[in-house]
């Protein structure tokens, strides 16, 4: 008898899935299944708030696919092995799932591919996670593009992946249920009870992304242009981590923002012209690294390979825990700790102040943000860190450093964001928040600032740390000739 098995990976979703569209137009009865194949990973296995978000994913993809009356099957090792021998035991023809643009998933997905077409098997592999195939987007050389704006005009010029229509799936069960491990035995969940904060914002899953993509475009869109820069209000999308699990496609989201139907008023329209570039970024980041598979680790602009990095323990750990002094650098570090994200405008402020300030290697913070982010996304990660640290392709160049001090007065001038991350600086007065070690010590200890509070002496002077850093770049230049 014939049968599919749909092999869901990063699209944990049935709605605007192609390869869950694959699965319903080939009429037979399916065998959802769900590999976790960390040692395939590489490197760069999911972190810890990855996996608490896959662990709620799976409940939730497994929950709605009981509603359609089929179980999800959960296997974990090799998933060449596994798929092949659940392919025999149900007796499957056809094997369907959608494609990874990471370096570990491109070699995965071709392993797969090679393996059970091998055994007979008719495999077919789809682009749910992207607006556009990156392999049709080539310069006028037929070499890649390395800068965004005419990287996504060339996007702009072609068709967009077609946008499946079917909702709910018609999927047929298999009669065969072959054995399966349950979502809490693959170990997923943190020991530490860390992640409450996590589980106090988030609903991981394809209900959860739809309720925020509907509150996005109902409340937030209209002001998007501006409000994404500020992090004290809720004024982007937070569908990153919805995104980056393939929760919800980034088609669904382009419909419903770029194919908005109401007539725009002029500050929609100015959300509705920002917003798709930042998933164009999205695209470009999944780009980059498809082109560039060693960018992950290792600088794209080659100079940067000799870029005198400091290694300094003390204060990677202060930065880790939100603990330099800075406080719109620990209040972003702190709502990462706490809720597994953070604000776009404050990444590029901390990632910034590493890098540059503190002189410490990109890959540092990168692997921080891979461990601690609930969007933890190895394309869009490369391409932020990269971006901040000056050697990526399209970078901020390395000797414009952000100062944190201007950046929260501007982005936070009151302090209501850091002073809800950081509670000791509560009763600091607006005028002082950003720059808390110039006020007088009667004006410290008025706030209840002891001497020894980071936010009195901060780990480094500013002006010292911006002069060691474009000495470093200058030093790099230097050996550069
Ligand atoms: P919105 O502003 O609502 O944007 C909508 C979507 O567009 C996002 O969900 C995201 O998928 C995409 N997007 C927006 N900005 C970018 C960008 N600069 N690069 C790539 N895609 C973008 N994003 C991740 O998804 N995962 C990461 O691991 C990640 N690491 C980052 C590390 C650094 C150092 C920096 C500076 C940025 C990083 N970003 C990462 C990009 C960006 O900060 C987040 O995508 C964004 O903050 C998510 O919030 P949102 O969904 O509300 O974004």
């Amino acid at each position: 008898m014939a049968a599919t098995l749909l092999w869901f990976r990063q699209d944990l979703r049935l709605i605007d899935n192609s390869a869950v569209q694959a699965a319903c137009d080939l009429g037979f009865p399916v065998v959802p299944v769900y590999l976790w194949a960390p040692e395939e990973e590489g490197k760069w296995i999911p972190g810890a708030a990855s996996r608490w978000w896959l662990h709620h994913s799976l409940l939730s993809l497994s929950k709605s696919l009981k509603a359609l009356g089929l179980p999800l099957l959960l296997r974990s090792g090799s998933s060449t092995r596994e798929l092949s021998n659940i392919a025999k035991e149900v007796g499957a023809s056809h094997v369907v799932f959608s494609r990874r643009y990471d370096p570990a998933g491109v070699a995965q997905g071709a392993k797969v591919k090679e393996a059970l077409k091998a055994q007979g098997l008719v495999v077919s592999s789809f682009n749910s996670s992207l607006l556009f195939e990156p392999d049709e987007i080539m310069n006028g050389k037929g070499t890649p593009f390395q800068v965004f704006t005419p990287y996504w005009n060339a996007c702009l010029k072609h068709r967009l992946v077609d946008l499946p229509k079917i909702s709910p799936p018609k999927l047929r069960a298999a009669d065969i249920l072959p054995e399966t491990l349950t979502v809490e035995s693959l170990g997923l969940l943190p020991k530490i009870p860390w992640a409450s904060g996590i589980a106090a914002v988030w609903t991981p899953g394809e209900k959860g992304a739809h309720a925020e993509l509907k509150k996005f475009t109902k409340s937030v869109l209209g002001g998007y242009a501006e409000t994404r820069n500020l992090p004290y209000i809720a004024g982007t999308s937070r569908l990153s981590p919805y995104l980056h699990f393939g929760e919800i496609g980034p088609r669904q989201v382009w419909e419903a923002v770029a194919g908005n139907p109401m007539t725009p008023s002029a500050q929609t329209r100015a959300g509705l012209i920002t917003y798709p570039k930042e998933l164009g970024w999205r695209e470009f980041a999944h780009y980059l690294l498809l082109h560039f598979p060693h960018a992950a680790d290792k600088p794209i602009r080659k100079e940067f390979e000799k870029f005198p990095w400091k290694k300094k323990a003390s204060w990677l750990k202060a930065w880790e825990r939100g603990l330099t002094g800075f406080p719109i650098v620990d209040a972003g570090m702190r709502e990462l700790w706490q809720t597994g994200w953070m604000h776009n405008r404050v990444r590029m402020i901390v990632a910034s102040f590493l890098v540059k300030h503190l002189l410490l290697p990109w890959q540092q913070g990168s692997e921080w943000f891979w461990d601690t982010l609930v969007d933890a996304d190895l394309p869009n990660n490369t391409l932020g860190w990269q971006w901040s640290a000056g050697c990526g392709a399209d970078a901020a160049p390395y000797f414009r450093i952000f100062n944190p001090t201007l950046q929260g007065e501007k982005f936070d001038p009151e302090g209501s964001y850091v002073k809800k991350w950081i509670p000791e600086i509560d009763k600091v007065p607006s005028r002082w928040v950003h720059r808390i070690w110039e006020a007088s010590p009667e004006e410290q200890k008025k706030a209840g600032l002891s001497s020894k509070s980071p936010y009195v002496s901060p780990i480094i002077e500013l002006a010292e740390g911006r002069d060691l850093a474009l000495e470093a770049y200058q030093s790099m230049r230097g050996r550069e000739r």
